[in-house]
């Protein structure tokens, strides 16, 4: 294992943030996998399984068990991860601008569709080289003078030439549920299977440009754009919600890197037989019909329906007591499907997304992500 310690733009003087990297395997041999965990900095279960990934992975390396490379960023927002208010820890937003640490990662789609113009030909391998090269171009000649931006960048570099890449994150309360684009459905199904997700949300845009569809949208982009020649969507990219913020468990942290590794394994990252592929817990949903539970106002939340639970079109997810008039709210599905998240308060302000429900009915549109 190589430790890489990369400096982030100052944020002040005398105060100075840095990115550590653990690299296994060796560069440019085999398949390459970026994984990084809690880009939203208060995920403390996604650490915990870079941590467990960390010990699998050093002794597969050592075993020369490693047929690729892996690079593993275990604490992927330093700047959010010293973010303290008033003893309460947030890392979702950034402190000086209430930005999303998930959203606004550069996109680099248009770039690169426009320098493989009149470069790609009929072999398909030759014009994944060809857009590797211009992917790491492009985000070589990107600069940020603003730390987040700055952070955002780097962690871009580091996956952007990736065959895999894995984003770690854990929702408030949740099962464990997946992101990723539509035409990898096949792919995200197959890890989902391995970490018994329960929801896997699928979208070609899902708006804001995520970390994930920073990384996989380009080949998508380039695919559509140049529909006479082959690009195949050489970069796997999906966000991994680890349940939720207070989840944390030895038990579950090996057994979520387990399953990670045993994804390398079948993606030929790591040598060894697959074992067989557990059976799936769900089938991918699209994002677009992902239903928010809202709370119309402000009250107690008091839930009805238990994480996880196959919820019916009409059935009640949570009462919403109104302290004013001390009445009860009913907060129903609009659509049938599983409750994958709830929030981790249980005091609601008006409009608050209080739970999310993977259904099949609604056809959301515009920005389909939470703030
Ligand atoms: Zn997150």
């Amino acid at each position: 294992m190589n430790i890489e310690t990369l400096q982030l733009a100052g944020t002040s003087p005398g105060l100075t943030h840095s990115l550590r990297v653990l690299r296994f395997g060796t560069p440019g041999h085999g398949p390459k996998a970026m994984i990084q965990a809690a880009l939203h900095a208060d995920e403390v279960p996604a650490m915990l399984v870079a941590q467990a990934l960390r010990e699998r992975l050093c002794a597969l390396d050592a075993a020369g068990q490693l047929l690729g490379e892996v690079v593993l960023v275990p604490c992927a927002n330093p700047l959010g991860l010293a973010q303290q208010v008033l003893g309460q820890h947030v890392g979702r937003f950034d402190l000086r601008d209430g930005v999303n640490f998930n959203r606004q990662v550069p996109d680099v789609s248009a770039t690169v569709s426009a320098a493989v113009q009149g470069r790609l030909g009929d072999d398909a391998a030759a014009n994944v080289a060809c857009m590797r090269d211009e992917l790491r171009r492009a985000t070589a000649a990107l600069s940020a003078d603003h730390p987040v931006d700055d952070l955002k960048l780097q962690l871009l570099r580091l996956a952007i030439d990736a065959d895999i890449v894995l984003d770690l994150h854990c929702d408030a309360e949740a099962t464990l549920h997946l992101y990723g684009l539509t035409p990898q459905a096949g792919l995200c199904a197959e890890l989902g299977a391995l970490l018994g997700a329960e929801a896997i949300l699928l979208a070609t845009e899902s708006g804001d440009s995520p970390f994930d569809e920073a990384c996989s949208r380009p080949w998508f982009v380039v695919q559509q754009a140049h529909p006479a020649h082959p690009v195949p969507l050489a970069c796997f990219s999906t966000t991994v919600e680890l349940r939720g913020a207070a989840d944390t468990s030895h038990a579950l942290a090996a057994q979520d890197a387990d399953a990670l590794v045993e994804f390398l394994r079948r993606r030929g990252v790591v040598a060894g037989v697959p074992a067989p592929l557990p059976a799936a817990r769900c089938q991918p949903t699209p994002l677009a019909a992902s239903e928010p539970v809202r709370a119309p106002g402000c009250g107690v939340i008091v839930f009805q329906q238990a994480l996880g639970a196959q919820v019916e079109a009409g059935a009640v997810v949570a009462d919403l007591v109104d302290l004013e008039t001390g009445q009860r709210h009913s907060l129903r599905a609009l659509s049938s499907g599983v409750l994958y998240a709830r929030c981790d308060t249980r005091w609601a302000t008006p409009g608050e997304r209080v739970a999310k429900i993977a259904g099949t009915t609604l056809a959301r549109t515009g920005k389909l992500l939470g703030p």
